[in-house]
């Protein structure tokens, strides 16, 4: 057999090893918050927002940012049904009903007609996913926004790397979350971050994520509300720190590694791969090709091709309405494209042999 292709793998250097050491050895006391701070501030450069959190989770970021805009009981949140379900369980949190419309077949990220379609008295938010690194149309969605007075949020996890019309994924909403999970780009282990431009929501959620003591109040051990406390460690923002310093050729190396898959596999008019669109760049968080209908290649099919080979391919997102949890919706995209789509490992020291047999086990499917 093989050796293992995993789907993601953190790109960990001496860097890392480094900065951790040296917050685990003098970062405490006085100097806590040190590589917090400076792994915001990068952050917030490189994404040319006013204003970043470091948190322990991207799931914690969304839950914070959305008890900030005050969403709760009887309220609704629009997203895509084709969405990681971190998206949708801050709703819940919250008492508040995820409301799942269908994605655009070829972005596979949310369709703002049935967004539109789907707004009513109740709704307090939109969230735009960019799904694999794809970006939502945010044009259209940010003017449905002040059309209706509503905040369009970013979850910007898969993300990094994504850029809009040169705005930065992430950057252009009310507020964007990121993740820093393992299989990310730029990885914390596990971690997140909240940006925003906007100073006033950002003060909220500073309050809140800090148990809901307000950074001017004077008293010790006084919250003014009920917080959360969804924190990084400065040894996980150390970690950040150095993939930040790194974060251009972590970026590339995405990007090089979807052109190879790309170079080898676009002539085949049976196979769709993530788009990029005019005036966009792709993070290509995860390539992911999807059969066309005609072909009858399944998910099944494929997932037994690809682990005969011991490569680790992964499913397309099953839609969050058909989860036991929630109630079926008739998105047909969101059910149909996972049906016949596969993601395609990709991570920064995966050779070239490898993506060779990963490109061959398609070209064989395809053939057959
Ligand atoms: C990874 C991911 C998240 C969750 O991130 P955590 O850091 O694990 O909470 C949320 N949304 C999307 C789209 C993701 O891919």
């Amino acid at each position: 057999m093989n050796e293992k292709i995993y789907y993601t793998k953190p790109s960990i250097t001496e860097k890392e090893i480094e900065y951790a050491t040296d917050a685990a050895r003098n970062g405490w006391g006085d100097r806590c918050y040190e590589y917090i701070n400076r792994f915001e501030q990068g952050f917030k450069q490189h994404l040319a927002v006013n204003h970043a959190i470091a948190t322990s989770s991207c799931t914690g970021a969304m839950h914070i940012g959305l008890a900030a805009l005050g969403v709760g009981l009887g309220d609704e949140v629009i997203l895509a049904d084709t969405n990681w379900i971190a998206t949708a369980a801050p709703i819940t949190y919250l008492s508040a009903t995820p409301v799942f419309v269908d994605i655009l077949p070829d972005t596979w990220c949310i369709d703002p007609v049935q967004a539109e379609a789907a707004i009513t008295s109740k709704t307090k938010a939109i969230i735009a996913t960019h799904l694999y690194g794809n970006l939502c149309d945010m044009d259209a969605l940010i003017a449905l926004g002040n059309k209706y007075g509503i905040p369009i949020i970013e979850d910007a996890a898969e993300a990094i790397g994504s850029v809009y019309k040169g705005k930065r994924a992430g950057s252009m909403g009310m507020f964007g979350v990121f993740s820093f999970h393992g299989t990310k780009t730029l990885t914390t282990g596990e971690g997140g971050m909240f940006v925003t431009n906007n100073s006033e929501l950002y003060e909220t959620v500073l309050t809140l994520n800090n148990h809901g003591r307000s950074r001017n109040q004077t008293k010790q051990f006084w919250p003014d509300m009920i917080g959360f406390k969804y924190k990084m460690s400065n040894i996980q923002a150390a970690i950040g720190c150095a993939q930040m310093e790194r974060i251009e050729s972590l970026i590339n190396r995405k990007r090089e590694i979807f052109s190879f898959y790309a170079d080898n596999l676009q002539q085949f008019n049976k196979i769709h791969l993530n788009p990029e669109k005019k005036n966009t760049l792709n993070g290509y968080w995860m390539p992911t090709v999807v059969f066309d209908k005609k072909t009858q290649i399944t998910r099944e099919i494929l997932i037994d091709v690809f682990s005969k080979e011991n490569i680790d391919a992964r499913v397309f997102f099953y839609p969050l309405s058909s989860l036991s949890m929630f109630t079926p919706v008739a998105n047909y995209n969101s059910y149909d494209i996972p049906t016949r789509a596969i993601n395609l490992p990709s991570y920064d020291e995966m050779t070239k042999e490898n993506q060779i047999s990963i490109i061959d086990c398609i070209k064989k499917i395809i053939n057959e």
